[in-house]
């Protein structure tokens, strides 16, 4: 008879050993180890605990994390579907209601000399007429256009120096 017979049936030996470990031991008892029913020593069955809590919460875990992911994934869908069409029928609404009408070329010039014959720092006038400094210094840098510059800034900067901008 092999030492180390399998199942031990009817070797009389009456030893058991861990299915995990393989120690011998008089108090085995039946874990669920990761779904499976095993015979194992009292040092595994508490060792299997802990491992087995663990996997659950990263069950836990992963759920959120692809939970989230699908939610992601709607959001970016609603962007390609809905958000590009509303950002441009935004960008139209904008530039019709506050479009930029034809600029004398060398209108850059005429607010900065504007600017400075009133004594105007540029931070001073764009808050002075509640606008954004970076719009002021684009219109200044004759970049109106390519900066999407207002209609309603370049007429409140005629207005308030008194220089013809638009050219009409
Ligand atoms: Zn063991």
């Amino acid at each position: 008879m092999p030492k180390y017979s399998t199942g031990g049936a009817g070797s009389g030996s009456g030893g058991q050993t861990c299915e995990l470990c393989g120690s011998a031991s008089d108090s085995l008892r039946d874990a669920n180890v990761a779904g499976a029913e095993l015979t194992v020593c009292p040092d595994c069955a508490s060792h299997d605990e802990s491992p087995q809590a663990d996997s659950d919460d990263g069950d836990d875990a992963d759920a959120d994390r692809k939970q989230r992911a699908v939610q992601n994934q709607a959001k970016q869908f609603d962007a390609v579907t809905s958000g590009d069409s509303s950002h441009w029928e935004e960008e139209g609404t904008n530039y019709e209601a506050d479009r930029l009408p034809y600029l004398v070329s060398d209108y850059g010039e005429r607010v900065v000399r504007a600017r400075q014959d009133a004594g105007l720092q540029r931070e001073e006038l764009a808050e002075e007429l509640e606008i954004d400094e970076s719009d002021l210094l684009a219109v200044e840098q004759a970049r109106a256009t390519q900066a999407n510059v207002g209609g309603s800034v370049i007429a409140a900067l005629e207005e308030f120096l008194d220089v013809e901008l638009s050219d009409e």
